[in-house]
Protein backbone atom coordinates (compact mmCIF):
# COMPACT_ATOMS: atom_id res chain seq x y z
CA UNK A 1 0.00 0.00 0.00
CA UNK A 2 1.21 3.61 -0.65
CA UNK A 3 3.40 5.27 1.99
CA UNK A 4 0.44 7.86 3.28
CA UNK A 5 2.76 8.45 6.60
CA UNK A 6 4.17 11.54 5.24
CA UNK A 7 1.37 13.39 3.74
CA UNK A 8 -0.21 12.93 7.12
CA UNK A 9 2.40 14.29 9.41
CA UNK A 10 2.92 17.38 7.11
CA UNK A 11 -1.08 17.60 7.02
CA UNK A 12 -1.37 17.03 11.25
CA UNK A 13 1.47 18.89 12.81
CA UNK A 14 0.72 18.19 16.24
CA UNK A 15 -0.01 14.83 15.96
CA UNK A 16 2.19 13.12 19.20
CA UNK A 17 1.58 9.72 18.73
CA UNK A 18 3.26 7.11 17.19
CA UNK A 19 2.33 6.73 13.53
CA UNK A 20 4.11 4.28 11.06
CA UNK A 21 3.70 3.09 7.73
CA UNK A 22 2.45 -0.58 6.20
CA UNK A 23 2.87 -2.20 9.74
CA UNK A 24 2.21 -5.58 10.50
CA UNK A 25 -0.72 -6.54 11.94
CA UNK A 26 -0.48 -10.49 12.39
CA UNK A 27 1.48 -9.82 15.44
CA UNK A 28 -0.85 -8.07 16.99
CA UNK A 29 -3.75 -10.20 16.82
CA UNK A 30 -4.22 -13.83 18.31
CA UNK A 31 -4.57 -15.55 14.91
CA UNK A 32 -1.32 -14.44 14.04
CA UNK A 33 -2.29 -13.76 10.18
CA UNK A 34 -2.71 -11.12 8.02
CA UNK A 35 -1.65 -8.31 6.24
CA UNK A 36 -0.20 -4.64 7.76
CA UNK A 37 -2.02 -1.78 8.31
CA UNK A 38 -1.32 1.12 5.72
CA UNK A 39 -0.84 3.32 8.94
CA UNK A 40 -0.79 2.16 11.79
CA UNK A 41 -1.46 5.44 14.57
CA UNK A 42 -0.85 4.65 18.82
CA UNK A 43 -1.97 8.08 20.00
CA UNK A 44 -0.75 9.43 22.94
CA UNK A 45 -3.97 10.50 24.94
CA UNK A 46 -7.27 11.19 24.53
CA UNK A 47 -6.88 14.66 23.01
CA UNK A 48 -4.27 13.55 20.42
CA UNK A 49 -7.01 10.84 19.11
CA UNK A 50 -9.84 13.87 19.34
CA UNK A 51 -6.75 15.78 17.15
CA UNK A 52 -6.19 12.96 14.71
CA UNK A 53 -9.97 11.95 13.85
CA UNK A 54 -11.20 16.08 13.72
CA UNK A 55 -8.20 16.65 10.70
CA UNK A 56 -7.72 13.16 9.34
CA UNK A 57 -8.93 13.42 5.23
CA UNK A 58 -12.89 12.19 5.50
CA UNK A 59 -12.34 9.96 2.94
CA UNK A 60 -9.10 7.73 4.67
CA UNK A 61 -10.77 5.00 6.68
CA UNK A 62 -10.17 5.01 10.01
CA UNK A 63 -10.36 1.12 12.23
CA UNK A 64 -9.59 1.06 15.89
CA UNK A 65 -8.08 -2.47 17.08
CA UNK A 66 -7.63 -4.01 20.64
CA UNK A 67 -6.06 -7.07 21.41
CA UNK A 68 -6.94 -8.74 18.12
CA UNK A 69 -8.54 -11.66 20.27
CA UNK A 70 -11.60 -11.26 18.48
CA UNK A 71 -10.06 -10.47 15.03
CA UNK A 72 -9.32 -12.00 11.44
CA UNK A 73 -6.87 -8.99 9.84
CA UNK A 74 -7.37 -10.15 5.99
CA UNK A 75 -4.03 -11.07 4.16
CA UNK A 76 -4.41 -7.74 2.44
CA UNK A 77 -3.65 -5.76 5.20
CA UNK A 78 -6.23 -2.71 6.34
CA UNK A 79 -6.68 0.48 4.44
CA UNK A 80 -6.33 3.84 5.97
CA UNK A 81 -5.51 4.63 9.38
CA UNK A 82 -5.41 1.83 11.96
CA UNK A 83 -5.91 2.98 15.72
CA UNK A 84 -4.21 0.99 18.42
CA UNK A 85 -4.92 2.40 21.91
CA UNK A 86 -1.87 1.83 24.76
CA UNK A 87 0.09 4.14 26.90
CA UNK A 88 -2.29 7.20 27.91
CA UNK A 89 -5.48 4.84 27.74
CA UNK A 90 -4.03 2.08 30.10
CA UNK A 91 -5.14 3.18 33.79
CA UNK A 92 -7.23 1.38 35.93
CA UNK A 93 -8.55 3.67 39.03
CA UNK A 94 -11.16 2.66 42.42
CA UNK A 95 -13.70 5.40 42.96
CA UNK A 96 -16.32 5.35 45.88
CA UNK A 97 -19.37 3.61 46.07
CA UNK A 98 -17.57 -0.07 44.47
CA UNK A 99 -16.63 1.63 41.21
CA UNK A 100 -13.54 1.15 38.96
CA UNK A 101 -12.58 3.73 35.79
CA UNK A 102 -10.63 2.08 33.42
CA UNK A 103 -8.61 3.05 30.13
CA UNK A 104 -10.13 0.94 27.11
CA UNK A 105 -6.22 -0.25 26.76
CA UNK A 106 -6.34 -1.93 29.90
CA UNK A 107 -7.29 -5.77 29.41
CA UNK A 108 -10.23 -7.06 31.37
CA UNK A 109 -8.03 -9.29 33.14
CA UNK A 110 -6.46 -6.21 35.39
CA UNK A 111 -9.75 -4.41 35.84
CA UNK A 112 -10.60 -7.88 37.08
CA UNK A 113 -7.91 -8.08 39.33
CA UNK A 114 -8.17 -4.33 40.58
CA UNK A 115 -11.85 -5.02 41.52
CA UNK A 116 -10.91 -8.15 43.49
CA UNK A 117 -8.07 -6.49 45.46
CA UNK A 118 -10.40 -3.34 46.25
CA UNK A 119 -12.87 -5.70 47.56
CA UNK A 120 -15.32 -5.02 44.93
CA UNK A 121 -17.30 -8.27 43.34
CA UNK A 122 -19.64 -8.45 40.14
CA UNK A 123 -16.48 -8.16 37.96
CA UNK A 124 -14.38 -11.44 37.87
CA UNK A 125 -15.85 -12.20 34.83
CA UNK A 126 -13.74 -10.52 33.01
CA UNK A 127 -10.88 -12.48 34.18
CA UNK A 128 -11.44 -15.18 30.82
CA UNK A 129 -11.70 -12.72 28.29
CA UNK A 130 -8.44 -11.96 26.61
CA UNK A 131 -9.31 -8.88 25.18
CA UNK A 132 -9.05 -5.04 26.53
CA UNK A 133 -11.72 -2.51 27.40
CA UNK A 134 -12.58 -1.36 24.75
CA UNK A 135 -13.09 -4.58 23.04
CA UNK A 136 -15.51 -5.55 25.85
CA UNK A 137 -17.50 -1.74 24.76
CA UNK A 138 -17.65 -2.87 21.53
CA UNK A 139 -18.72 -6.46 21.84
CA UNK A 140 -20.79 -5.88 25.02
CA UNK A 141 -17.87 -8.71 26.01
CA UNK A 142 -19.11 -11.42 29.13
CA UNK A 143 -18.99 -15.06 30.21
CA UNK A 144 -20.94 -16.93 32.86
CA UNK A 145 -23.97 -15.25 32.90
CA UNK A 146 -22.66 -11.72 32.69
CA UNK A 147 -21.94 -9.73 30.18
CA UNK A 148 -20.73 -5.62 30.18
CA UNK A 149 -24.03 -4.58 30.03
CA UNK A 150 -24.58 -5.44 33.34
CA UNK A 151 -21.81 -3.34 34.89
CA UNK A 152 -21.42 -0.87 32.72
CA UNK A 153 -22.21 2.60 34.12
CA UNK A 154 -21.05 4.62 31.32
CA UNK A 155 -18.28 4.88 28.96
CA UNK A 156 -16.39 8.51 26.82
CA UNK A 157 -15.77 7.32 23.25
CA UNK A 158 -14.47 9.74 20.38
CA UNK A 159 -16.54 9.97 16.61
CA UNK A 160 -14.96 10.19 13.50
CA UNK A 161 -15.32 13.70 13.51
CA UNK A 162 -12.91 14.53 16.78
CA UNK A 163 -15.98 14.82 19.13
CA UNK A 164 -15.57 13.14 22.67
CA UNK A 165 -18.95 12.79 24.44
CA UNK A 166 -20.20 10.45 27.10
CA UNK A 167 -22.37 7.03 26.51
CA UNK A 168 -24.56 5.93 29.17
CA UNK A 169 -25.29 2.22 29.60
CA UNK A 170 -28.73 2.57 27.68
CA UNK A 171 -27.03 4.95 25.07
CA UNK A 172 -24.84 1.67 24.18
CA UNK A 173 -27.67 -0.03 22.78
CA UNK A 174 -25.84 -3.41 23.90
CA UNK A 175 -27.36 -6.81 22.63
CA UNK A 176 -25.70 -10.11 22.78
CA UNK A 177 -22.46 -9.55 21.82
CA UNK A 178 -23.04 -6.34 20.11
CA UNK A 179 -22.72 -2.34 20.76
CA UNK A 180 -25.40 -0.13 19.45
CA UNK A 181 -23.23 3.12 19.44
CA UNK A 182 -21.80 3.80 15.55
CA UNK A 183 -19.03 1.81 14.26
CA UNK A 184 -16.96 4.96 13.80
CA UNK A 185 -16.87 5.50 17.53
CA UNK A 186 -13.72 4.84 19.56
CA UNK A 187 -13.93 4.11 22.83
CA UNK A 188 -11.56 5.77 25.41
CA UNK A 189 -13.08 4.81 29.32
CA UNK A 190 -15.15 2.99 31.09
CA UNK A 191 -16.79 3.11 34.31
CA UNK A 192 -17.45 0.01 35.91
CA UNK A 193 -20.26 -0.56 39.23
CA UNK A 194 -19.63 -3.36 40.87
CA UNK A 195 -21.14 -4.65 44.94
CA UNK A 196 -19.38 -5.08 47.95
CA UNK A 197 -17.23 -7.85 48.41
CA UNK A 198 -14.52 -10.39 49.71
CA UNK A 199 -11.33 -10.05 48.17
CA UNK A 200 -10.38 -13.79 49.18
CA UNK A 201 -13.78 -15.11 48.09
CA UNK A 202 -13.35 -13.13 44.62
CA UNK A 203 -9.73 -14.39 44.27
CA UNK A 204 -11.74 -17.91 44.53
CA UNK A 205 -14.20 -17.43 41.58
CA UNK A 206 -12.01 -15.95 39.35
CA UNK A 207 -9.09 -18.94 39.62
CA UNK A 208 -12.12 -21.20 39.07
CA UNK A 209 -12.54 -19.34 35.79
CA UNK A 210 -9.11 -20.05 35.15
CA UNK A 211 -9.02 -23.83 35.22
CA UNK A 212 -12.59 -23.71 33.32
CA UNK A 213 -11.40 -22.03 30.58
CA UNK A 214 -7.92 -24.16 30.33
CA UNK A 215 -9.56 -27.09 30.19
CA UNK A 216 -12.93 -26.32 27.77
CA UNK A 217 -11.29 -23.81 25.51
CA UNK A 218 -7.98 -23.83 23.45
CA UNK A 219 -6.60 -21.06 25.60
CA UNK A 220 -2.96 -21.26 23.99
CA UNK A 221 -3.67 -22.06 20.47
CA UNK A 222 -3.72 -18.86 17.98
CA UNK A 223 -7.57 -18.83 17.81
CA UNK A 224 -10.06 -15.97 17.89
CA UNK A 225 -12.27 -17.28 20.51
CA UNK A 226 -16.19 -18.12 19.51
CA UNK A 227 -16.47 -18.08 16.26
CA UNK A 228 -20.23 -17.29 15.84
CA UNK A 229 -22.69 -16.02 17.98
CA UNK A 230 -25.20 -18.62 19.49
CA UNK A 231 -28.55 -18.65 17.35
CA UNK A 232 -31.67 -17.49 19.45
CA UNK A 233 -32.73 -20.95 21.12
CA UNK A 234 -29.35 -23.13 19.67
CA UNK A 235 -25.40 -23.37 20.81
CA UNK A 236 -23.19 -22.58 17.88
CA UNK A 237 -21.04 -25.31 18.86
CA UNK A 238 -23.51 -28.37 19.32
CA UNK A 239 -24.65 -26.94 15.82
CA UNK A 240 -21.48 -27.19 14.37
CA UNK A 241 -20.36 -30.77 15.82
CA UNK A 242 -23.82 -32.09 14.83
CA UNK A 243 -22.80 -30.77 10.76
CA UNK A 244 -19.43 -33.37 11.32
CA UNK A 245 -16.99 -29.92 11.32
CA UNK A 246 -15.39 -31.02 14.56
CA UNK A 247 -11.59 -31.21 13.43
CA UNK A 248 -12.43 -29.60 9.55
CA UNK A 249 -9.30 -28.51 7.88
CA UNK A 250 -9.24 -25.89 5.54
CA UNK A 251 -5.32 -24.85 4.77
CA UNK A 252 -3.49 -24.06 7.70
CA UNK A 253 -6.76 -23.62 9.82
CA UNK A 254 -8.63 -26.43 11.83
CA UNK A 255 -12.15 -26.34 13.92
CA UNK A 256 -10.90 -26.92 17.04
CA UNK A 257 -11.36 -30.87 18.45
CA UNK A 258 -11.17 -29.03 22.08
CA UNK A 259 -14.19 -26.69 21.27
CA UNK A 260 -15.80 -26.51 18.10
CA UNK A 261 -16.94 -22.72 17.73
CA UNK A 262 -12.66 -21.75 17.68
CA UNK A 263 -11.08 -21.56 14.70
CA UNK A 264 -7.39 -22.80 14.92
CA UNK A 265 -4.80 -21.47 12.72
CA UNK A 266 -2.31 -24.61 12.84
CA UNK A 267 0.88 -22.48 12.39
CA UNK A 268 0.83 -21.50 8.54
CA UNK A 269 -2.34 -20.45 8.32
CA UNK A 270 -3.54 -17.44 6.43
CA UNK A 271 -6.21 -15.33 6.69
CA UNK A 272 -7.76 -16.48 3.96
CA UNK A 273 -8.03 -20.30 5.41
CA UNK A 274 -9.70 -19.16 8.45
CA UNK A 275 -12.33 -17.47 6.80
CA UNK A 276 -12.58 -19.80 4.25
CA UNK A 277 -12.92 -22.40 7.20
CA UNK A 278 -15.59 -20.59 8.99
CA UNK A 279 -17.32 -19.92 5.72
CA UNK A 280 -17.31 -23.41 4.90
CA UNK A 281 -18.89 -24.22 8.57
CA UNK A 282 -21.53 -22.09 7.92
CA UNK A 283 -22.35 -23.68 5.20
CA UNK A 284 -22.61 -27.25 6.78
CA UNK A 285 -24.40 -26.22 9.36
CA UNK A 286 -26.68 -24.73 6.81
CA UNK A 287 -27.72 -27.32 4.91
CA UNK A 288 -27.71 -29.41 7.96
CA UNK A 289 -29.87 -27.63 10.31
CA UNK A 290 -31.34 -24.90 8.26
CA UNK A 291 -29.67 -22.20 10.80
CA UNK A 292 -27.53 -19.82 9.25
CA UNK A 293 -24.78 -18.96 11.91
CA UNK A 294 -23.42 -15.54 12.10
CA UNK A 295 -19.94 -14.12 12.68
CA UNK A 296 -18.98 -13.36 16.22
CA UNK A 297 -15.48 -12.68 15.01
CA UNK A 298 -15.05 -8.86 13.35
CA UNK A 299 -13.02 -9.51 9.67
CA UNK A 300 -11.26 -6.18 8.78
CA UNK A 301 -9.20 -5.56 5.50
CA UNK A 302 -9.13 -6.53 2.61
C1 LIG B 1 -9.34 -17.86 24.04
C2 LIG B 1 -10.41 -16.81 23.88
C3 LIG B 1 -11.50 -16.81 24.74
C4 LIG B 1 -12.52 -15.84 24.62
N1 LIG B 1 -13.57 -15.87 25.49
C5 LIG B 1 -14.52 -14.90 25.42
C6 LIG B 1 -15.62 -14.87 26.33
O1 LIG B 1 -15.75 -15.70 27.22
N2 LIG B 1 -16.54 -13.89 26.22
C7 LIG B 1 -16.44 -12.93 25.25
O2 LIG B 1 -17.31 -12.04 25.21
N3 LIG B 1 -15.43 -12.94 24.36
C8 LIG B 1 -14.47 -13.89 24.41
N4 LIG B 1 -13.44 -13.89 23.50
C9 LIG B 1 -13.42 -12.89 22.42
C10 LIG B 1 -12.68 -11.59 22.74
O3 LIG B 1 -11.72 -11.78 23.77
C11 LIG B 1 -13.64 -10.48 23.14
O4 LIG B 1 -14.55 -10.20 22.10
C12 LIG B 1 -12.92 -9.20 23.52
O5 LIG B 1 -13.82 -8.31 24.12
C13 LIG B 1 -12.23 -8.52 22.33
O6 LIG B 1 -11.38 -7.51 22.82
P1 LIG B 1 -10.05 -7.10 22.03
O7 LIG B 1 -9.39 -6.01 22.79
O8 LIG B 1 -9.20 -8.29 21.74
O9 LIG B 1 -10.67 -6.51 20.68
P2 LIG B 1 -10.27 -6.80 19.17
O10 LIG B 1 -10.37 -8.26 18.87
O11 LIG B 1 -8.98 -6.15 18.85
O12 LIG B 1 -11.45 -6.05 18.41
C14 LIG B 1 -12.78 -6.54 18.48
C15 LIG B 1 -13.74 -5.44 18.04
O13 LIG B 1 -13.72 -4.39 19.00
C16 LIG B 1 -13.43 -3.15 18.38
N5 LIG B 1 -12.65 -2.33 19.32
C17 LIG B 1 -11.52 -2.66 19.97
N6 LIG B 1 -11.11 -1.63 20.76
C18 LIG B 1 -12.03 -0.65 20.60
C19 LIG B 1 -12.17 0.68 21.13
N7 LIG B 1 -11.27 1.21 21.98
N8 LIG B 1 -13.25 1.42 20.75
C20 LIG B 1 -14.17 0.92 19.87
N9 LIG B 1 -14.07 -0.31 19.33
C21 LIG B 1 -13.02 -1.09 19.69
C22 LIG B 1 -12.66 -3.51 17.12
O14 LIG B 1 -12.78 -2.50 16.12
C23 LIG B 1 -13.36 -4.81 16.71
O15 LIG B 1 -14.56 -4.50 16.01
C24 LIG B 1 -12.42 -14.85 23.61
C25 LIG B 1 -11.31 -14.84 22.75
C26 LIG B 1 -10.31 -15.80 22.88
C27 LIG B 1 -9.14 -15.75 21.96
Amino acid sequence: MDDIVPALKSKLPQLRGRLLANEPLAPLTWFRVGGPAQALFMPEDEADLAYLLANLPREIPVTVIGLGSNLIVRDGGVEGVVVRLGRGFNETKIEPGHRVRSGTAVPDLRVAKAAQEAGIAGLAFYRGIPGAIGGALRMNGGAYGRETKDVLIEARGIDRAGSIRTYTNADMGFTYRHCGVGDDVIFTEALFQGTAGDPAAIAVEMDEITSKRETTQPVKSRTGGSTFKNPAGHKAWQLIDAAGCRGLIVGGAQVSELHCNFLINLGNATAADIENLGEEVRRRVKDNSGVTLEWEIKRIGV
